[in-house]
């Protein structure tokens, strides 16, 4: 008979893991609280026509994302478009506008032009970030991270001192350049990992490497083409998804689960994976069954809430990219109010999407499809008046940026998304949009663990376990604990993973 394996959430972790397990030869059925898969990763299309990705736009470590589809014998050309952007982004200074291009020859040359000998310390510091990256992405991500003894290989010894795990990103970054504005480029791509650069070890420029050499790339269509790419390889693995059906509790009795309840009804599975947020799944248990406190919980440091707009301009906008970061500001006076000061941010950084730039089919002929985005910090008031502010801010200096007028009066569509609705959406501890963040202390073994420690039965994966937040550690999530299952029930195949 089959082994049974129920999943809670249909995100990019949860749909992994189902994926995996079925082509195993298990019998996944996938649960989840929305209508459409994809998690933080939805999509929602107006009916004036403005189609809307709601999370993820960033499509950075081309190659892993690529390797998921290996594993199932498909291409992600055989789903999807992929188009690499040109320049990848831009950022927006106070005194000048940089773009990052997609040629990495270019990019050397830029940095030349702003500091000298700035393209040769490019080359070495990407030299050291390839290394990182793929040390990093081969030997580290894809351990379940029970305990250290997973790290004891000689070939990870090796490799420790070069992967710089015990120096702080900013110092890192510093090393290499003296230049703010270089610095502050060179900073960017951590900002993802949701702690301040001086909190982030220095493996992470492994993320450079990931976005700025190997492209930064867009699914046309939009970033849910990934989703429903994912989806499709996972139902033609055979597993059952389920929609608008929302898990309310685990039943476990002695040291097993025996059901989840979906709507009312209690379904039995040998094995439950949750991949819905870690704090909330573990209030589905009765709490003697819980790993971890609410105490546990406050003192993590959890990566940034945003907030978001969704907006229909009717009119092109001149003077702006696919990806634009508005960086006019103090970037550690922002920083500290997501994690010392916990308060609106007084000028804040933020970042706006256009894919209608390069996709013409996410917005009407002659419009533009805005995805404005500003961090927060989590469990902070959230209201309309506030996000309006915030809003009427982030509008002015794109009037200022692209020498429009009026911005406000031409907007068509409008939707807000903040902390509230991250709460209400996602149940996420706090309201937080990313996870936890990858601090040293919360890494690897660090991090929440993958398996209950009381139920032998039930398992996590997702944003909050290992390997951590962003698509593709998400991905790499569902792998690892789809391996501990097959690990655990000694499941005859091996080809797969
Ligand atoms: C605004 C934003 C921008 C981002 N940008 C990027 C980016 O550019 N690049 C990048 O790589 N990453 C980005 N990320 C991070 C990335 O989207 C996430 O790390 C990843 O999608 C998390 O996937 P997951 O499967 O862990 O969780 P989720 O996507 O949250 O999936 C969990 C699923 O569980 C469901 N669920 C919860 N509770 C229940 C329940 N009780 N019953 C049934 N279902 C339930 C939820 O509805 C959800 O579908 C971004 C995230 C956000 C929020």
């Amino acid at each position: 008979m089959k082994l049974k394996i129920g999943i809670i959430g249909a995100g990019f972790s949860g749909m992994s893991a189902a994926a995996y397990l079925a082509k195993s030869g298990c019998k996944v059925t996938v649960f989840e609280k929305h209508n459409q898969p994809g998690g933080r990763a939805r999509q929602f299309t107006t009916e004036n026509g403005y189609v809307f990705d709601m999370g993820p736009s960033w499509y950075w470590m081309p190659d892993i994302l690529e390797s998921f589809f290996t594993d199932f014998n498909y291409k992600s050309s055989g789903f999807f478009e992929l188009i690499s952007l040109n320049p990848q982004f831009e950022m927006i200074f106070s005194d000048e506008t940089i773009g990052i291009p997609e040629d990495f020859e270019e990019l050397k040359n830029l940095f030349e032009s702003i500091e000298k000998g700035a393209g040769t310390q490019l080359d070495k510091f990407m030299k050291s970030a390839k290394y990182k990256y793929e040390v990093g992405m081969q030997e580290y991500v894809n351990k379940p991270c029970n305990h250290w003894g997973e790290f004891m290989s000689p070939k990870i010894a090796k490799s420790a001192l070069k992967l710089d795990l015990l120096t702080n990103f900013r110092s890192y970054v510093a090393r290499y350049f003296k230049n703010e504005k270089l610095r502050a480029l060179m900073e960017f791509p951590v900002i993802f990992l949701g702690a301040s650069p001086k909190d982030i070890p220095a493996l992470y420029s492994l993320m450079n490497f990931g976005g700025y050499a190997l492209g930064t790339h867009y699914p046309k269509g939009g970033f849910y083409q990934l989703v429903l790419a994912i989806q499709q390889v996972a139902k033609n693995q055979g597993v059952e998804f389920h929609f608008n059906s929302e898990a309310t509790k685990i039943t476990a009795h002695e040291n097993e689960v025996k059901s989840i309840t979906v709507n009312g009804k209690e379904h039995h599975f040998d094995i439950v994976i949750a991949s819905s947020d870690y704090h909330h799944t573990e209030n589905l248990l009765d709490k003697k069954y819980r790993n971890y406190t609410e105490d546990y919980w406050e003192k993590r440091t959890f990566a940034p809430s945003c907030l978001i707009y969704y907006l229909g301009i009717n009119q092109k906008i001149p003077n702006l990219q696919h990806h634009t970061l508005f960086f006019e500001n103090d970037l550690d006076r922002h920083i500290e109010s997501i994690y010392e000061v916990k308060k609106w941010p007084e000028n804040p950084l933020f970042y706006v999407c256009a894919t209608s730039k390069t996709d013409v089919s996410t917005a009407p002929e002659n419009k533009e499809n805005l995805f404005l985005l500003m961090p927060l910090a989590i469990g902070i008031e959230d209201h309309e008046t506030l996000r309006e502010k915030y809003l009427n801010k982030m509008l002015h200096r794109i009037e200022k940026h692209t020498g429009i007028n009026a911005l406000a009066s031409k907007i068509e569509y409008k939707r807000s998304y903040c902390v509230s609705d991250f709460t209400a959406d996602y149940h996420a501890y706090g309201g937080n949009a990313y996870g936890l963040a990858n601090t040293l202390k919360q890494t690897a073994v660090l991090k929440p663990k993958i398996k209950n420690k009381r139920l032998k039965n039930l398992f996590y994966t997702g944003q909050l376990t290992v390997p951590g937040p962003g698509v593709p550690p998400a991905i790499i999530s569902g792998k690892i604990v789809a391996k501990e299952v097959i690990k655990l029930k000694s499941i005859a195949y091996e080809t797969v993973i």
